[in-house]
């Protein structure tokens, strides 16, 4: 819930952002002359003003889902220490896969690095307590 909630404001926010850079984009180029008066035809205002602003926004918004992925879904913080496994040479065995962890241990994500079957999505997997796990591992070392 609090993933979401976090996805849906840094988008809000971004279309402040993009609404901004919009109002800015017509200050910096003031209406031409209307074309009946004698203005150009075309003008950089109407063509090039639109295509930065829809570049800027379809990047913007891209970063915003690309940063989202790879941010824990408990803590939101961003995840770590990526770690390669699989092989490319034995795709059936074990395809590769870049593992990142939340250092706080919430959980794992598996990513695709081979995408032969479509678009394949990253794979969220929480981690139970990490504590618990622990403390139960000490436990049947100690014969309890
Ligand atoms: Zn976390």
């Amino acid at each position: 819930m609090r993933y979401w909630a976090y996805l849906i404001a840094k988008l809000v926010a971004a279309v402040g952002v993009v609404w901004g850079f919009g109002v800015l984009i017509n200050r910096l180029f003031p209406p031409d002359k209307p074309f009946k008066d004698g203005g150009p035809m075309t003008s950089y205002r109407m063509v090039a003003g639109p295509i930065i602003l829809a570049l800027f926004a379809i990047g913007l918004f891209w970063f915003i889902v690309w940063d989202q992925r790879y941010r824990c879904r408990t803590c939101l913080r961003r995840l770590r220490m990526p770690i390669q496994t699989g092989s490319w040479t034995h795709v059936l065995l074990g395809a590769p896969h870049t593992e990142y962890i939340c250092t706080y241990g919430h959980g794992t994500l598996k990513v695709a690095e081979l995408q032969i079957t479509g678009l394949q999505q990253p794979d969220w997997e929480p981690n139970e307590d990490m504590w618990k796990e622990l403390f139960s591992t000490e436990d049947t070392r100690r014969g309890r």
